[in-house]
């Protein structure tokens, strides 16, 4: 009888207490799956990166394994960087590659973040995708070869090329840092030659 006048009193109690800190575990986790990085990632190291699915699968966030591993797509018109207009470079959100410029992405107006040159001839391998009936040029990272999208010979002057690219596979530096960094990388490469 006692007990459970007690247990009556205490469950609301636990209840509240559950509920709360389930939703605090809630937020925690999305945050981190967004900045978790795997061990080859780094924006100034340009050597080539073989990736381990396991470490992939760990650490990578569902929606980017999907479109850099399994050549997915992700929905049109969803990414923050497809009317994103901040000066800076996106990086590959996979190894941390360099992949383009904020001065060479354009609106495209197909839903994806579009851009018309990537930063260098080696940041990007071009292979042939006849999937779907369609023949097309995919495009993946030069370093760690993830999947990042197609380019399409319909872009602005002065390539003619539309890069189009799964934001979800990119990572965005703003100006100043990102152009430090630059420097110092082109530092590192004269001081090997
Ligand atoms: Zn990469």
């Amino acid at each position: 009888m006692h007990l459970k006048t007690l247990l009556l009193g205490i469950l609301p109690l636990l209840l509240i207490q559950c509920s709360y800190s389930r939703s605090q575990t809630k937020t925690g986790d999305t945050k981190m799956d967004t900045t978790k990085k795997i061990s080859a990632y780094s924006r100034t190291d340009s050597n080539k990166v073989k990736l381990n699915d396991e470490e992939l699968k760990k650490t990578l966030a569902p929606e980017v394994y999907y479109v850099a591993r399994q050549k997915g797509t992700e929905r049109p018109w969803t990414s923050k960087f497809e009317a994103f207009k901040e000066v800076g470079t996106y990086y590959c959100a996979v190894c941390g590659n360099p992949l383009f410029k904020s001065d060479t992405k354009f609106e495209s107006g197909c839903g994806w973040p579009s851009f018309y040159e990537p930063i260098s001839k080696g940041s990007i391998i071009y292979l042939p995708d006849n999937t779907y009936g369609m023949q097309r040029t995919e495009v993946e990272c030069g370093r760690c070869k993830s999947h990042l999208g197609h380019v399409f010979d319909d872009g602005p002057p002065p390539t003619g090329l539309r890069y189009c690219i799964n934001g979800v596979v990119l990572d965005f530096e703003k100006a100043q840092a990102a152009e430090k960094k630059y420097n110092e990388t082109a530092k590192d490469s004269d001081k090997k030659n």
